[in-house]
């Protein structure tokens, strides 16, 4: 005879008597079903009122409060059944905090499934974070709509008064000034998923299967979600000129158009939204993606060769079983690509522990170099621009070639203005990233004892990415690895900064000679 384990059931009653024993049923017959493909018996049923699973927090319902016990107590218990989120708590964090927490704590093993999706129910996964955040604003929202139709109605002498434009989501319009609205904390949540690495498209999936309202109902598209994370209202700043002209109706990129700052209460924390960006600008620049299953995608390369390792995939067609692999273009040697991820998984869990404060300290000196380089930088991009003016000023319209020597210096200025420009900005995002509250928000996020189990592969992927700059391959019988970290997460940072030293350096020897002949 088959093992099964032992699970508890969850059901609600509904408020609306006629319906209350159908709707058991249901609940019940669904929890069985899901209970069953899962090889569990229920030996416990919970069933509170319907009242009290919207208004009492999750512990001041007896049933609830009885489930807890009962998991607690009985070590054979192992798994908790209810109909779907609305069922267990509309607020977001109490049934998380005071019932999921403390079972898996103390038995790490219990599962929980949501009978509804059949599917097992972990509020570390994006798509039920979303569905608790809707649960919680589903009764906020009934409330403030009833409230503000009547304030529409009774303090406006002239009537009913529609704003102009439609607010962005996450804010609602007030006396003709934008405010966070019940949908705020769901806005946040999208650039916090997006700030690990998951694609519009993947975002925006993830709101419909969850069955968050989409703005202009109907399901998510990627597009609302580039534009909402392009769009700098949710730092609290309304951009000004963001058309690209008047026939042209495509938005110009961030850091072109004009902003007036700290205009709007602020739904995202500055670092997050730099976070993201930071994220859409390597996608953007490099082609890299994140949303892969393959952990070391454009990471890795062959010891002996130098190269990147390229991924192939040559599975057959039909073939139940997938061939993908890290293949050195230079010499042909290759491995599978779950196989060596799984090495440099294991290889980070041990070595990240050990190496995080490293880091922290590594990427704060990395700042102070980098200012030290930039002030150098842009000394030296003010003395050669004084230097072309002075050459100007002196040059002779009668002295021989005086028409080259103007257009020389003219570049030279061009070339002088763009590196002091460059310089300024840099100096300006160091400035902003040496902040604590800062730095911490971007390093801080790197330091996940248990990541390699908590994390998805998107997320994994994108840790990865801040941690890891590159990974050596040797192909040897046993493949090994060394794991070579970066010196700071500020990577395209890292890059412009780069460039920028790298060009001043090319440019300060070659002088053109004093024009002569006065
Ligand atoms: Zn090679």
């Amino acid at each position: 005879m088959e093992l099964r384990r032992k699970g508890v059931g969850y059901l609600r009653r509904s408020s609306n008597r006629q319906l209350q024993n159908h709707s058991l049923d249901i609940q019940r017959s669904q929890i069985l079903r899901c209970a069953d493909r899962n090889a569990f018996e229920i030996t416990d049923w919970f069933i509170d009122d319907a009242v009290s699973a919207y208004r009492k927090p999750a512990l001041k319902r007896d049933a609830m409060r009885a489930l807890l016990s009962t998991v607690l107590d009985q070590d054979e218990v192992c798994g908790v059944f209810f109909y779907d989120e609305s069922r267990i708590s509309r607020q977001m964090s109490d049934f998380v905090l005071e019932v999921f927490n403390p079972i898996k704590e103390r038995k790490p093993q219990c599962e929980f499934f949501n009978a509804t999706t059949g599917t097992l129910w972990d509020p570390k996964e994006p798509v039920v974070q979303a569905q608790l955040l809707m649960a919680q604003n589903d009764s906020a929202m009934k409330s403030t709509r009833a409230l503000d139709a009547q304030t529409m109605l009774l303090c406006d002498p002239r009537g009913p008064r529609r704003p102009g434009a439609p607010a962005p989501y996450g804010y609602r319009w007030a006396d003709g000034a934008l405010v966070p609205s019940e949908t705020a904390s769901l806005a946040l949540f999208i650039f916090h998923i997006a700030s690990w690495g998951y694609s519009d498209a993947q975002i925006a999936s993830m709101l419909t299967q969850a069955g968050v309202p989409s703005p202009k109902s109907g399901d998510w598209g990627a597009s609302t979600i580039d534009v909402m994370l392009n769009n700098p209202v949710y730092c609290g700043d309304i951009a000004w000129n963001r058309r690209k002209g008047y026939s042209n109706s495509s938005r110009k990129s961030v850091g072109q158009y004009d902003l007036f700052q700290g205009q709007v209460d602020a739904i995202v924390p500055r670092p997050l939204w730099d976070i993201v960006h930071e994220l859409r600008t390597v996608k953007k620049e490099t082609g890299m993606k994140f949303n892969t299953p393959n952990l070391l995608q454009g990471l890795a390369c062959c010891k002996k060769c130098g190269d990147g390792l390229q991924v192939k995939d040559s599975t057959p067609a039909r073939s139940p079983k997938r061939y993908v692999h890290y293949v050195c273009p230079s010499c042909g040697q290759k491995v599978e690509t779950t196989k060596l991820d799984e090495v440099v998984l294991d290889q980070i869990g041990r070595e990240w522990p050990g190496h995080f404060n490293a880091f922290k300290n590594e990427a704060r000196n990395t700042l102070l170099r980098w200012k030290k380089e930039l002030v150098d930088v842009q000394r030296q991009a003010k003395a050669e621009l004084e230097e072309a003016r002075y050459q100007r000023a002196t040059l002779s319209p009668s002295a021989p070639h005086a028409e080259q020597w103007q257009k020389i210096i003219s570049l030279r200025e061009t070339v002088a203005t763009e590196k002091l420009q460059s310089a300024i900005s840099l100096l300006e995002k160091v400035a902003v990233l040496e902040q604590p509250v800062t730095f911490d928000a971007w390093i801080q996020r790197l330091l996940e004892p248990d990541w390699v189990s908590l994390l998805g592969s998107t997320e994994r992927r994108t840790f990865g990415f801040f941690i890891i700059q590159r990974v050596e391959v040797e192909f040897t019988a046993v493949t090994k690895v060394s794991i070579c970290f970066r010196l700071s997460p500020f990577v395209t940072l890292q890059e412009s900064i780069g460039r920028l030293t790298e060009f001043s350096a090319d440019t300060v020897g070659e002088k053109p000679k004093e024009p002569q002949g006065a």
